[in-house]
């Protein structure tokens, strides 16, 4: 196994499952802090504030500072500011994405905005749906702040930001720049903010094919923990290489 010096970390499936944390990766977390190791807290859900995640992993028991998050919603301000310069922005989403989009310097609009960005929106409405296809038939562009289908929850698999992205897709024919897991941009800005080279870091997660094929997709190294939603049975079957695949996070070697 090879020594890696910055990780970067999904969230549930790996340092907990829903409302359960798993006691063996907050050994590993610690394990890290006191190796002095840098690593990222990274997860596709773009509704939460930064410090909200943080507070929710410090309930869990994991050393967590609201710096040590990066967010799909952090990564689609970022893309916004960088590529964009800011630009006017109808958002579908939740607070975590409607304040990182205005901390980039954006301004919220529902008038001729030049960018639709689109999140998990538990408020999702037709009204909204109906807006943002105009909007886009206007000539906005369409960003989709993470692919994910759907949600796991206590009453089962709920849409996920990626069943609404699709839904304005289908509606006005416009291919989705998606900013999360697995595509490369959420990467590039992760090892921006952890100051760490795709050959030195080390991707931890439970999902093949949002984890798994970020590392693929961005030549990064890949470790699958079996503590979410893959099992050993389903990697077996999958066209997606893991790295190193593990059981528990406490066979891990800092
Ligand atoms: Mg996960």
């Amino acid at each position: 196994m090879k020594k890696y010096e910055g990780y970067l970390i999904d969230l549930d499936g790996t340092l907990y499952r829903g409302s359960e944390m798993i006691p063996d990766a907050v050994e590993f977390i610690k394990r890290l802090q006191q190796a002095e190791r840098r690593y990222l807290y990274l997860t596709n859900n773009s509704s939460r504030l930064p410090e909200q995640v943080a507070e929710r992993l410090r309930a869990f028991g994991f050393p967590a500072k609201p710096e040590q998050v990066y967010t799909s919603a952090l990564a689609t301000a970022n893309y916004l500011k960088e590529e964009l310069s800011s630009p006017y922005v109808y958002v579908i989403g939740e607070e975590g994405l409607k304040r990182a989009i205005e901390e980039a310097g954006c301004t919220l609009t529902e008038n001729n905005p030049e960018v639709v960005v689109v999140g998990i929106d538990r408020q999702f409405t037709y009204e909204k749906m109906k807006k943002a296809s105009l909007f886009i038939r206007q000539g906005a562009q369409l960003i989709g702040s993470n692919p994910d289908k759907a949600l796991p929850t206590e009453i089962g698999l709920l849409p996920g930001a990626g069943s609404l992205i699709a839904a304005i897709a289908t509606a006005t024919g416009v291919k989705p720049l998606i900013i999360g897991k697995p595509e490369p941009i959420i990467l590039r800005y992760a090892l921006e903010k952890l100051g760490s080279s795709p050959e030195n870091t080390l991707i931890i997660g439970d999902n093949l094919e949002t984890d798994i094929l970020a590392g693929v997709n961005s030549q990064i190294d890949t470790l699958l923990v079996y503590s979410g939603v893959t099992t050993p049975e389903m990697y077996e079957h999958s066209s997606i290489s893991a790295t190193y695949q593990v059981a528990s996070l406490s066979e891990w070697t800092i």
